[in-house]
């Protein structure tokens, strides 16, 4: 209660804002979910850049919920910035035809994901919505299989749980066109023996998921998990996808890439666009020129992929100088460095405390679980959670001018982030730890 006074009493303008917002902004807030953040209100965002953010209270925060993941790069990468600058000055923002960044975009992410064919949406949402239907045009097959927890984006196959053994759609889903319970079937992450149940029947066209769950806090692949679980699936002829939209943080190709992973399909969005919409799927080639076969012969093909500004001029001009320039195998290594720094120095500091804890690392991201040793599944990780004490994190961290992933005490490194800002964020966490150390 103390910490949401303090916030109040130091956010007026943001405050002035955020009542206004609710006149004309649905719930006043992005995203619904975000009127049950930890901060009584949204801070109003003046500017950003790099790691850091100015609110238009003039609080300078430490970034590091870095938009969950959209602005991984840093904000306003200079040679993203600069190549925004050039497109918009040449003009030809939008055209519906492609310019020579897209080869160039798709090439870097083939390299990287190991996938060849790549087509471009405007968010992760859509990357996952055209692939699960491209698998089941591909397979002839209906269903999905997906982990119980995951998010793949407000997509509708993918938003359900686990209700003891049956799939059911997830609280929260607005409006499904049909029951998720219909179209999918849910799996514990880390249960090879659960997938196969799931897989037997051989009606699934294929299995989505993130290669370490990370919107349930984080849940790391069992040694050998995502191998098998390609295995498995090959063997019932469905489709693998892995969705590295939050996984990139492993490494220039994700999980995939560090783990050396085959998979059929590869969805991604956020990061790479650098700050600005862009999603991007891709399929291994002999899939993708399967469909492109299957559509030439389709003479009604009236479009069923794709939409008139996906791969426009701007979000790849974007993308292609993010990738090329800002998130390189080089920042890689050094957001890994200034990350495991961060965790190395929040272990020591969570030692001098009371409660059980572990932290879990997946390169440049991580987060405090506050139990020992960290879930093995959505379902293990969603009861583990000690809600009250994130929310609690979130707001003490937001007081102290650093911006903590909502939900989670997850923390993402940008190649701006340096190891001045590690002081920092260990500074701010340890005085809002100071009221519970024992
Ligand atoms: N996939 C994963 C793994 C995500 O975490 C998210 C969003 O958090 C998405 C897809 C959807 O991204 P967007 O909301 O940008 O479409």
């Amino acid at each position: 209660a103390d910490e949401a006074e303090r916030f109040r009493a130091s956010h007026p303008v943001s405050a002035q804002l955020a009542s206004r917002r609710g006149e004309h902004l649905v719930g006043g807030v992005p995203m619904t979910w975000m009127r049950r953040w930890a901060t009584p209100f949204a801070i109003t965002v003046e500017r950003a850049k790099g790691s850091e953010l100015v609110d238009v209270d003039g609080h300078r925060y430490l970034d590091v919920c870095l938009g969950d993941t959209g602005a991984m790069a840093g904000h306003s990468p200079e040679p993203t910035a600069r190549a925004i600058r050039a497109r918009l000055e040449s003009g030809g923002l939008t055209t519906m035809l492609p310019t020579d960044d897209a080869e160039v975009v798709a090439d870097e992410l083939t390299r990287r994901f190991g996938v060849e064919r790549w087509q471009f949406t405007l968010s992760a949402t859509d990357a996952n919505r055209f692939m699960l239907r491209t698998a089941r045009q591909l397979t002839k097959r209906p269903l999905v299989v997906v982990m119980d927890w995951c998010y793949h984006g407000t997509v509708d196959e993918s938003f359900v749980v686990l209700d003891g053994a049956l799939t059911r759609s997830r609280p929260g889903n607005v409006g499904p066109a049909v029951d998720p319970a219909t179209t999918t079937r849910a799996v514990p992450f880390n249960d090879l023996g659960a997938l196969e149940a799931a897989l037997a029947d051989r009606q699934v066209a294929a299995v989505l998921t993130e290669p370490a769950l990370t919107n349930i806090g984080i849940v790391l692949p069992d040694e050998g998990y995502l191998e098998g679980l390609v295995e498995l699936a090959h063997h019932y002829g469905s489709l693998v996808v892995l969705d590295e939209t939050h996984t990139i943080s492993a490494g220039p190709g994700g999980l995939t890439g560090k783990l050396g992973l085959r998979p059929d399909g590869v969805t991604i969005g956020k990061a790479i666009g650098g700050g600005v919409p862009i999603g991007a799927w891709g399929l291994r080639a002999e899939l993708a020129d399967a469909i492109v076969a299957d559509r030439d012969a389709d003479l009604e093909d009236t479009g069923g992929i794709g939409g008139t500004l996906a791969g426009n001029a701007l979000s790849l001009a974007a993308a292609r100088a993010t990738l090329t320039e800002v998130l390189t195998e080089r920042a890689f290594d050094e957001m890994g460095a200034v990350s495991h720094e961060l965790v190395r120095r929040e272990r020591a500091l969570l030692a001098d405390h009371g409660f059980d804890w572990s932290v879990v690392e997946l390169g440049a991201r991580s987060e405090v679980r506050f139990v020992s040793p960290p879930p093995r599944t959505g379902a293990d990780s969603a009861r583990a959670a000690d809600v009250d004490l994130d929310r609690y994190l979130h707001l003490a961290l937001a007081n102290r001018e650093v911006l903590l992933t909502p939900f989670h005490a997850m923390t993402l490194v940008a190649p701006t982030t340096t190891l001045a800002h590690v002081e920092t964020y260990l500074d701010a966490l340890a005085d809002a730890l100071a009221p519970l150390a024992r």
